[in-house]
């Protein structure tokens, strides 16, 4: 049996991630559950899995998660761990086998360090642990012996497409990408957005930030920094084309010009259970692709006109160093600023290019060091916007 552990277990894919555990059957048990603020989810999903140990983000939830156990009658009450080290401790417990990273944003950086370095099988989904901390996280994974399978969906089909081909026989990497909700929207129509029209995601259904990150194609930039070190490829050998079925869910070129593809339906729980049984497979629950009556697949460039975004992840990721922790710690603010109504949606690509344009390249050594510049990034992004845009102006 193995103890997995999940950071996130409120959010989308922890939920998801229960779900698949509780098909599993026996093989897998829920040792600990991590959870930001949420208190009612969580106390709920003690009661069904019954984990060794949790964490909540903050101090004044304990007495309310306490009050909630009391009224389900669930005793004894697991011990209860706070903050970023009570994700630090559930992610490098001893007896913790496999950690599912999936809380959202750079939060989730220490805690999957903190399971690299213990030498755990890492199912992640927290792609801005890899985006922040890439190269650290890769060779503390190495070092240790710690094993990385990506949940991201993208990465989760090449890393499948992967499977016996050698390094020197792929050409390049092809992410697909949705499109997402403003896949045919005019420029004037995009400025306009909504968060309501932007949460919109055709295909997926997700947490708050990842979708608005698919709105303004950021996901997928995000997710060719995480490609590059997860398969360690260079950012122009990765290519990104729109395929608004979301069938198709990433491909490998080869040199003599074959390609590989992973298909699937739009369920991350496939993702998930790959994750958690690798290199076995077991049976799912889920529908099954259906190829009745027919299924058309349409597949198109990105418009990098009307998603800024994808081409300030590329040219952070080609600066490389700490460069990707400032994309993403300002594309952080900028959301929650589009999702607050302080910004409007074409201004966050502009809130991004700012703090990128301030940011004097290092090479990344410590994760200590990306903390401190995803702090200073976010600072700088805060003060743009409170500043009422400390961007050049106008929309990209
Ligand atoms: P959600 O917003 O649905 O969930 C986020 C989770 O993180 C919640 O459990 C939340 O807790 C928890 N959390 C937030 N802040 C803290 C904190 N300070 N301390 C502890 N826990 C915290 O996100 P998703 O599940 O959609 O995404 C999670 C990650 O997976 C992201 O990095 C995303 O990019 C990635 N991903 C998601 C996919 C999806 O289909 N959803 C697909 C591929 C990747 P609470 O709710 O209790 O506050």
């Amino acid at each position: 049996m193995k103890n997995v552990v999940i950071l996130g277990s409120t959010g989308s894919i922890g939920e998801n991630t229960l779900n698949v555990i509780a098909h599993l059957g026996e093989r897998f048990r829920v040792f600990g559950l991590g959870a930001g603020r949420n208190v009612q989810r969580l106390a709920e999903q003690i009661g069904q899995h019954r984990p060794a140990l949790v964490s909540i983000a903050r101090d004044e939830d304990v007495p309310k998660l306490r009050r909630q156990l009391d009224a389900l009658g669930i005793s004894p009450s697991p011990p209860i761990l706070v903050g970023i080290d009570g994700l630090i401790a559930l992610a490098s417990h001893p007896e913790a086998h496999i950690v599912v990273s999936a809380t959202v944003g750079a939060v989730g950086l220490r805690p999957t360090s903190a399971a690299l370095e213990r030498g755990k099988r890492v199912a992640l989904a927290n792609k801005e642990s890899l985006v922040v901390a890439g190269e650290v996280m890769i060779r503390t994974a190495r070092e240790s012996g710690a094993e990385l399978i990506p949940i991201d969906s993208e990465h989760n089909a090449l890393h499948q497409c992967l499977r016996g081909v050698a390094t020197q026989h792929v050409r390049r990497l092809i992410l697909t990408a949705s499109g997402g909700p403003f896949r045919q929207a005019s420029m004037d129509e995009m400025k306009a957005a909504t968060p309501e029209q932007a949460l919109r995601h055709p295909t997926w259904k997700m947490g708050r930030k990842i979708t608005i990150d698919s709105a303004t194609l950021m996901n997928k930039g995000l997710e060719i920094i995480e490609a590059s070190w997860l398969f360690d490829m260079e950012p122009d050998r990765i290519d990104v084309v729109i395929h608004p079925q979301s069938v198709v869910h990433s491909m490998v070129e080869l040199i003599d010009g074959s390609v590989i593809a992973q298909l699937g339906v739009t369920d991350m729980r496939c993702a998930i259970q790959y994750a958690l049984t690798f290199p076995d497979r077991w049976p799912t629950p889920l529908p099954r692709l259906s190829f009745a009556p027919r299924l058309s697949l349409e597949f198109h460039p990105p418009d990098t006109r009307r998603f800024p975004c994808l081409a300030l992840a590329y040219r952070a990721a080609r600066a490389g160093g700490t460069m990707p922790a400032v994309l993403n710690a300002a594309n952080e603010v900028a959301v929650q600023a589009f999702l607050d109504g302080r910004i409007g949606f074409m201004e966050i690509p502009e809130v991004i290019r700012s703090v990128m344009d301030d940011h004097a390249v290092r090479p990344a050594e410590s994760i200590e060091q990306l903390v401190r510049v995803d702090a200073w990034a976010r600072d700088r992004a805060q003060h743009a916007i409170g500043n009422g845009g400390g961007w050049t102006g106008g929309s990209a």
